[in-house]
């Protein structure tokens, strides 16, 4: 029985591989330590076995359940090791397979996604890539299974066959090299550990490989321990990742063919000419913005949802109070499922079509090319702040949900960088905010929706850049992440493609309307019916009125001036999407256009800017500060974070309330 390791970052389709490679009846366990999904299985009509590895950026971990990656690697010796990558990705994607082909076990390197490369115009001759690389490096499509069948026969053929590919020996620095030499020498002499193996261990402890380091100190492997210090002195590690950069990017340089015409390409650099122009790059990349909220409230999304509501709150409705009359259901019942379920989750199910919509806009900035483009005009803004564009990117994804790029900030490689951009990621004005903006707008900026709601992100990009550049004076952060962006030709965006994508971003809000924010609205709807004195009629006194009630005076100041709002926000903290259902079944009506207009009764522009502001900043959503929990290893950051994102909002809250009614 041979094995193969699959091993890559993080979404190149590496179970989608394994998938198609293997049996449908895989092993499925937990590797030792951590949760991480541990899948085995075996090639059909083989005596080969797969290992699907979770998806890493490269071999020294960020957090623990990246480390069995290296664990791995560690105590076990896989026959061949299949490197899937993206392959419109590849200089990011290099710098692990630069890592693994180090370790001389055998490797073949699969462009996977071979479909995305060849719409992004320009393609990577195979030979060229395989001579540098010093491996095999095929093409595959996981999803349509293109290349598979010879992927297969190169996985299933007697490994002993074929010449294993030797360790990549890269040119690094002569200290570097003469660091690694040393040290690997006297392992192999003295510890009798394998010649490839402890040249491998060597570079991988030099380069502060924590996993690594650990293995050695357990091991006591003198002659790595003993020059520790020496390596972190002489910040070996960064010309290590110089250099394996710089062998990338001249390989890509020398492998790279275009397939597009020359015209395509001068199109190409014509456009970005224009849009990475160091003065109007950025007027453009807010104009492209400003269009795409644009389309997704005031043309598009906003009707759509009218109509949709239209639906939910007529027909549905009394057809669902019909049957439950006609069924005889309890008036408590069909005050539940009627004012409660349909109107709260209905409230928030009636903001699909704004955020497909803006979804769709992402997907296309980003298939056509656009987004790369965007990271780099931002990088400027960046690293005036400390950072670079590579924390452009999770937060951008932010926009999407904070979850997601929160993780998406994993990429950035030092700690205190990536630690800044989880704690603004929080700012990033996701999803979940958008129905509360949609309703606010609709009631109190019926001509301005686009601009209000634009400002309302603007205003979220700008407090995660000056909290920032305070976190990166205090922390005081001085190394910096390689910022890596690729710049494909551009192209016309593909339906399915955008459709995938627009899915991939917005389904997941379809999901939580089924889960959480219908949790949040029965909640809700139990709060505004019970109180002390068990169920009552008059929402006046409900826990719900209570509670909004006497935290009154503490909303006050920032232009709240009735209980229910407050009531909304305290369960908005589940998730941000349930501050609008509450708001239904607080203000008692199933119907949009009618909680539009009590809304716009109740509050002033000011004083619903100011609520908007508060919203967009105030704690993060549950699945928020679990995830700033896991990403940091600590509490205490998650509920830093709580507290810290409370103070500003109701501080900001205060003076745009205080001085705007000072000006009106
Ligand atoms: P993993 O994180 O490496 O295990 O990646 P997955 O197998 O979960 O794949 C991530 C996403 O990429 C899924 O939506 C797949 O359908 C998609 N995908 C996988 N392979 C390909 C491919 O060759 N082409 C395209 N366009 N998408 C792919
Ligand atoms: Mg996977």
């Amino acid at each position: 029985m041979t094995t193969v390791a699959l091993l890559g970052n993080p979404n190149t389709g590496k179970t989608t591989l394994f998938n198609e490679l293997t049996d449908k009846y895989a092993y499925v366990g937990n590797w030792t330590g951590v949760t991480v999904e541990k899948k085995v299985g075996q090639i059909r009509h083989s005596h080969t076995k797969v290992i699907d590895l979770p998806g890493v950026y490269s071999l020294n971990p960020i957090t623990k359940d990246e480390s069995v990656v290296t664990n791995y690697l560690l105590g076990h010796s896989p026959d061949l090791i299949l490197n899937v990558t993206n392959a419109s990705q590849l200089k990011r994607n290099l710098l692990l397979s630069v890592e693994v082909l180090e370790l001389g076990v055998p490797v073949i390197i699969t462009l996977n996604m071979i479909d995305d490369l060849k719409r992004t115009g320009h393609y990577y001759n195979l030979k060229t890539l395989s001579t540098e690389l010093g491996c095999p490096v095929r093409t595959t499509n996981a999803r349509n299974k293109e290349g598979l069948t010879e992927l297969k026969a190169d996985l299933v053929r007697d490994q002993s066959e074929i010449k294993p590919n030797l360790p990549l020996k890269l040119n690094y620095p002569l200290m570097v090299n003469q660091a690694i030499r040393q040290a690997a020498t006297s392992l192999t002499k003295d510890y009798k550990v394998e010649p490839k193996f402890a040249h491998w261990l060597a570079i991988q402890y030099i380069n502060n490989n924590k996993v690594v380091r650990k293995y050695a100190t357990m091991h006591q492997l003198k002659p790595l321990l003993s020059q520790k210090a020496y390596y972190d002195a002489q910040k070996f590690d960064d010309q290590i990742f110089e250099t394996r950069l710089s062998f990338i990017e001249k390989t890509l340089a020398s492998a790279t063919e275009q397939l597009q015409s020359t015209q395509h390409v001068a199109i190409t650099s014509k456009i970005d000419k224009v849009v990475t122009h160091p003065i109007f790059g950025l007027p453009i990349f807010v104009g492209i913005f400003y269009l795409m909220f644009k389309l997704s409230f005031d043309w598009i999304g906003t009707p759509l949802s009218g109509y949709l509501d239209g639906f939910l709150s007529g027909p549905i409705s009394s057809w669902a109070n019909q049957f439950l009359t006609q069924a005889g259901a309890l008036p408590m019942l069909r005050s539940l499922i009627v004012n409660g379920l349909i109107a709260g989750v209905g409230g928030v199910l009636v903001f699909i079509p704004q955020i497909f919509v803006l979804f769709a806009c992402i997907t296309i900035l980003e298939d056509s090319g656009y987004m790369s483009r965007a990271a780099l005009v931002t990088d400027r803004i960046m690293e005036m702040i400390g950072l670079n564009g590579k924390a452009f990117i999770p937060l951008i994804i932010g926009f999407g949900c904070n979850v997601t790029g929160i993780m998406a900030a994993r990429t950035i490689e030092q700690p205190k960088e990536r630690l800044i951009t989880t704690l603004i990621s929080p700012f990033m004005s996701c999803s979940a905010r958008l129905p509360i903006y949609s309703l606010f707008v609709a009631a109190l900026f019926p001509r301005h929706q686009a601009l209000i709601v634009l400002s309302l992100y603007f205003l979220g990009i700008v407090v995660a850049l000056f909290m920032a550049k305070f976190y990166h004076v205090i922390f005081k952060a001085k190394e910096h992440s390689v910022f890596i962006v690729e710049l494909p030709q551009y192209h016309i965006p593909r339906l399915d493609i955008v459709w995938h994508g627009t899915w991939d971003k917005g389904k997941g809000f379809i999901k939580k309307a089924g889960t959480i924010i219908f949790a949040g609205t029965v909640l809700i709807w139990l709060l505004s019916n019970f109180g002390v004195r068990g169920y009552v009629t008059q929402i006046d006194q409900s826990f719900a009125a209570n509670l909004g009630q006497i935290l009154l005076p503490v909303f006050k100041p920032i232009g709240i001036s009735t209980w229910q709002p407050i009531s909304a926000l305290l369960t908005g903290v589940l998730a941000k999407e349930v501050i609008s259902s509450s708001m239904m079944v607080l203000f008692h009506t199933s119907n949009q256009t009618a909680l539009i207009a009590m809304i716009g009764g109740s509050f002033t522009a000011i004083s619903a800017y100011a609520l908007l502001v508060f919203i967009l900043l105030y704690i993060p959503c549950f699945a928020t500060i679990g995830t700033i929990k896991s990403e940091t290893g600590s509490a205490k950051w998650a509920a830093y974070s709580v507290i810290s994102s409370l103070a500003i909002s109701y501080t900001l809250a205060f003076l745009i309330f205080q001085i705007g009614s000072l000006l009106m």
